[in-house]
């Protein structure tokens, strides 16, 4: 079936994101791959093999099905996988089986862990999270000597692989206090960890952010999310940057492009109203374009009057309210625009470009929702 819209996924723009990601981390450090959310919005099975094919042997997913996904799709037997958040006990077993490494948080979860280690006969390996300050999950720093003990009990059962905790807010300035204090708690755990012969652990801390803006929280794995895909994670953290290495243009790419074509393209008359509503009206004769995307898709409603998109090398202002299916462009002032016509949402056609951070501004999402709302039905297409 041919699709109303469809995705590019550069794979030039793959390969050079993560040769920057790995240089700049340097040898030493494990770059863990986070491909949450449907890889951000880029399609789990598209961008996690090209992932593999540049070097990338260590990934993170949010809960056992994203983690299940990845293994369907990414079938390489030296590769890691990192399950941050859900697992339902009735998982553990699965992750078990399938060398799954998951996040352990709570005692039940451990318990349950070293239960299904024991039946199957498999150890389980495991991350043990800390928490730090977030406030989010993590077992609390007085806890651990109880923890650990456990743990030492039922060393044939279990193997901790890492010991870790998230920062709440490294990518804007104004949390720098709570993030200091996340690091001397988490140095904490580190000091105590380390009194444990039968323990080595890969410590770890930081995201995008962090492994930008705060290098002393890269420790021996990071876990990298948005700096793949060619964003860096705030305005923020990119203008640090910059000025830290005196460049003027992100060292990354965009990774991914959505387009579709002009599905109708007619006149409308002064003095009418376009679309649902009351929300648009032509002040004279308009000529309007129809694309067949909609807040359905994952082009959110509230770019309605406000969003762009780029057709014979222009912008054009989307008019009206975007529907579920549908949105009307002005093209009055284009010389020809005809059915068929490539449309881009994001990305770049002739001199002409519309990235994600542009909608930022209008409508004040993050660039991590707006990737994240792309449908996986959308079919992911790979180019130079
Ligand atoms: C999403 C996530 C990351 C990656 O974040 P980025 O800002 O995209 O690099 C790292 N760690 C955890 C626990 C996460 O949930």
């Amino acid at each position: 079936m041919t699709h109303t819209s469809f995705i590019e996924i550069s794979e030039s723009a793959i390969k050079k994101n993560i040769s920057f990601i790995k240089t700049h981390l340097g040898d030493e450090i494990t770059f863990s791959s986070v491909v949450k959310g449907n890889a951000y919005g880029h399609g789990i099975k598209t961008y996690c093999n090209l992932a593999y094919k540049y070097g990338v042997r260590h990934f993170s997913v949010s809960d056992a099905n994203e983690a299940y996904e990845l293994k369907k799709h990414l079938q390489e037997k030296d590769v890691s996988i990192m399950v941050m958040g859900m697992i339902h006990n009735s998982q553990l077993d699965w992750a078990i089986e399938n060398n799954v490494e998951f996040y352990v948080f709570e005692i039940d979860r451990l318990q349950a862990a070293v239960k299904a280690a024991k039946k199957l006969n498999i150890p389980a390996k495991i991350h043990i999270e800390i928490e730090t300050g977030m406030n989010r999950t993590g077992f609390e720093l007085k806890n651990l000597t109880t923890i650990i003990a456990y743990i030492e009990a039922n060393k044939n059962h279990i193997i901790v692989k890492g010991v870790c905790s998230h920062l709440a807010g490294a990518e804007s300035i104004s949390n720098y206090k709570r993030i200091t204090d996340q690091q001397k708690k988490f140095r904490k755990a580190i000091k105590k960890i380390d009194q444990y012969d039968f323990l080595n652990p890969d410590f770890h801390l930081a995201s995008s952010a962090a492994s930008v803006r705060y290098p002393k929280t890269r420790f021996d794995l990071v876990r990298i999310g948005i700096l793949q895909f060619g964003f860096f994670p705030t305005k923020e953290i990119l203008v640090h940057y910059l000025n830290k290495h005196k460049i003027y243009e992100s060292p990354l790419q965009r990774v991914l492009s959505w387009k579709t074509q002009v599905m109708d393209v007619k006149t409308v008359k002064a003095g009418q109203f376009i679309g649902y509503g009351t929300s648009f009206f032509t002040n004279e004769e308009t000529k309007i374009a129809i694309i067949p995307v909609g807040y359905s898709s994952g082009y959110s409603r509230s770019l309605s009057n406000r969003g762009k998109v780029i057709i014979r090398g222009k912008r054009h202002n989307i008019i009206g309210t975007v529907n579920m299916n549908m949105l009307a462009v002005d093209v009055t002032n284009a010389d020809v625009i005809e059915k068929g016509d490539e449309v881009v949402l994001i990305g770049s056609q002739e001199e002409s470009e519309i990235t994600v951070s542009s909608f930022n501004d209008s409508i004040q999402i993050i660039n991590y929702e707006l990737l994240t709302k792309l449908p996986d039905n959308l079919p992911r297409i790979i180019t130079q």
